[in-house]
C-alpha cells in the first residue's frame, strides 16, 4: 500500500492564448499541471492566423544569435536568448509540430506547415489542448493577478486571478503570455506590462519593430507602388553614420508615405530606438545592389558616352524602375522627356549615383497597427533561466511580453514557442519552499 501523502497537480493560469500561451499551456499539462487557458479573444490563437500572411512562417533553420535583439541586454540578456534557442530550438519546433499532425516544409530555411495554412496550426493547437483537458477560458480579459497572503488560505493558494466580473480563481503559479502591443487588433494592447508593473517589473518602453517607415520626400509619391530589388541601409545624424546591423537586401517598396517591404522591416526596430532616442535617422537606398563598384564605374562611363541628342529617360534606360527615374530627375529638377544634353558628364554622375545611394530622412516608424511584433518590454535581467520573475516567485513569462524581438522569418514563433515550453515545463514543476 502507497502511504505517501498524494500531491495535488500545481494549478497554472496561462494569461494569453496565443503562441506562447498554447505552448505554455500544452507544456504544462503534458507535465501533469492542471492548467487553464485565460484568453481576452472568442478564440485563442487569433493572430496566429494572420502570421506570415495566413500561412504561419513558424520557424527558420537559420539561427545565430544575431537574429535577436534585445533593449536590456547586458551579458546575462544576450545569454538568455541563446540558452533559450538551445533548449528548444528549431528543429524542436518541427518535432513538436510532426507530433501535432502538422509536417511542415522549409524554403531557404524558412519553415511553415506543409499545408502553407496557418489554420492547421491554430486547429492542431486545439485540439492538443482540448485532448489534454486544459480548460480554456475565452472572451475573458484578465484585468489583475493577486497575490494572497501566502499560508494563511485555506488552499495555500499563491495567485488569484481576476477575469471579467467572475469569482477570481486560485492558481499557484501564473505565466504572463499576453504577448507586447504589435497587431492590437488581434488583442495584444499591452496588458501584461500593466500586470507584470503590479508585481514591480519595471517595462523597457514598447516601440513597434518590423514595420515600415514613413520619410519625408516632396517627390515620394511619384513611386508609389514600385516594388524592386534594393538594399537599405540606415544612417543616424548628419554625419551619415552607418549603423553596424542597418544594411538589409530584398524587395523594397515604394509607398506615398515612404518605404516598406521585408528589408525595411528588418531595420524598422533599429529606426525606432533611434527615433526614440531623440537622433536623426535616414535610410539610403541602394538601386542597384546587384552593381560592384567597379561594375559601377564602368556604368557611368558608358553612360557618358551616350549621345546627349536623345532624352534624359533614354539615356538613363534600363537601370531603374521609370517612376524611380522620374522621382531621381524630379529631384534634380529635370524630367524623362527632355534632351540629355540638358546635363553634362557631372550630372550624369550624379544621378547614376542617387541610384546607388538615394537618401530619405525617416521621420517614424509606422505604429503598432501594422508592426509584426515589440521591441521592448520585460527586462531579461528581471526573470532567471525559466523565464520566472526575480520579483515576485511563481510568476512566468513567455513570447513578445518579453525584452526581445526578432528578425522577420519565423524567429518570433521561435522566441514564443520556446520560451512557452521553458516557462510552461518550469511552472509545472514549480513547488513553493
Ligand atoms: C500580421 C503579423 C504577421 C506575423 N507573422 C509572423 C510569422 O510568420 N512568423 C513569426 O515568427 N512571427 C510572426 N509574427 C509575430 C508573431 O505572431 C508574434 O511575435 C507571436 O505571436 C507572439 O506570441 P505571444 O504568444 O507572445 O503573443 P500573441 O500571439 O500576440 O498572443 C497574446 C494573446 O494574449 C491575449 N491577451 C492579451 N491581453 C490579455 C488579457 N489581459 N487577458 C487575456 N488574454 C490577453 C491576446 O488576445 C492574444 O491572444 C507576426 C505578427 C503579425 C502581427
Amino acid at each position: 500500500m502507497d502511504l505517501k501523502p498524494k500531491m495535488r497537480p500545481v494549478r497554472v493560469a496561462v494569461i494569453g492564448g496565443g503562441a506562447s500561451g498554447c505552448m505554455a499551456a500544452i507544456t504544462a499539462a503534458q507535465a501533469g499541471a492542471d492548467v487553464h487557458i485565460f484568453e481576452k479573444n472568442e478564440k485563442p490563437g487569433k493572430k496566429l492566423y494572420a502570421t506570415g500572411n495566413g500561412r504561419c512562417n513558424l520557424t527558420n533553420l537559420h539561427m545565430d544569435d544575431s537574429c535577436y535583439h534585445t533593449r536590456t541586454a547586458d551579458k546575462n540578456g544576450s545569454s538568455l536568448i541563446h540558452s533559450a534557442i538551445e533548449r528548444y530550438s528549431p528543429a524542436d519546433q518541427i518535432r513538436f509540430f510532426a507530433d501535432l499532425g502538422v509536417p511542415v516544409f522549409d524554403r531557404d530555411g524558412y519553415v511553415y506547415p506543409r499545408t502553407n495554412q496557418a489554420q492547421t496550426v491554430v486547429r492542431a493547437l486545439e485540439k492538443r489542448i482540448a485532448a489534454l483537458g486544459i480548460r480554456v477560458h475565452t472572451g475573458c480579459p484578465v484585468r489583475k493577478i493577486r497575490r494572497s497572503q501566502q499560508g494563511t488560505k485555506a488552499d495555500d493558494a499563491v495567485f488569484y486571478v481576476d477575469c471579467n466580473d467572475r469569482e477570481a480563481r486560485a492558481f499557484d503559479t501564473v505565466i504572463l503570455c499576453t504577448g507586447g502591443m504589435a497587431g492590437p487588433q488581434y488583442g495584444t494592447t499591452g496588458d501584461g506590462y500593466r500586470l507584470a508593473a503590479s508585481f514591480s517589473h519595471k517595462i523597457s518602453t514598447p516601440l513597434p519593430a518590423l514595420t515600415a517607415l514613413e520619410c519625408r520626400g516632396q517627390f515620394l509619391k511619384r513611386a508609389a507602388g514600385v516594388r524592386c530589388r534594393a538594399a537599405v541601409t540606415l544612417y543616424t545624424g548628419n554625419d551619415k553614420k552607418q549603423i553596424r546591423e542597418g544594411r538589409e537586401e530584398g524587395e523594397v517598396q515604394m509607398t506615398d508615405y515612404g518605404i516598406s517591404g521585408i528589408p525595411v522591416m528588418q531595420i524598422s526596430g533599429t529606426a525606432a530606438r533611434l527615433l526614440e532616442s531623440k537622433q536623426r535617422v535616414f535610410v539610403q537606398i541602394d538601386f542597384l545592389p546587384e552593381f560592384s563598384d567597379s561594375a559601377f564605374s564602368d556604368e557611368i562611363e558608358r553612360r557618358m558616352r551616350e549621345d546627349r541628342s536623345q532624352m534624359l529617360g533614354d539615356l538613363f534606360l534600363g537601370l531603374v524602375h521609370k517612376k524611380i527615374l522620374d522621382l531621381l530627375l524630379a529631384e534634380k529638377g529635370l524630367q524623362a522627356e527632355m534632351k540629355a544634353r540638358r546635363i553634362d558628364d557631372a550630372g550624369i554622375r550624379q544621378i547614376l549615383q542617387s541610384m546607388r545611394e538615394y537618401t530619405l530622412e525617416v521621420i517614424q516608424v509606422k505604429s503598432f497597427k501594422q508592426a509584426q511584433v515589440t521591441s521592448g518590454g520585460i527586462p531579461l535581467e528581471e526573470t532567471d533561466a525559466n523565464f520566472q520573475s526575480r520579483l515576485q516567485p511563481g510568476l512566468f513569462f513567455a513570447g513578445e511580453v518579453l525584452d526581445v524581438d526578432g528578425r522577420c522569418g519565423g524567429y518570433n514563433l521561435q522566441w514564443a514557442f520556446a520560451t512557452g515550453y521553458i516557462a510552461g515545463l518550469a511552472a509545472a514543476h514549480y513547488c513553493r519552499v
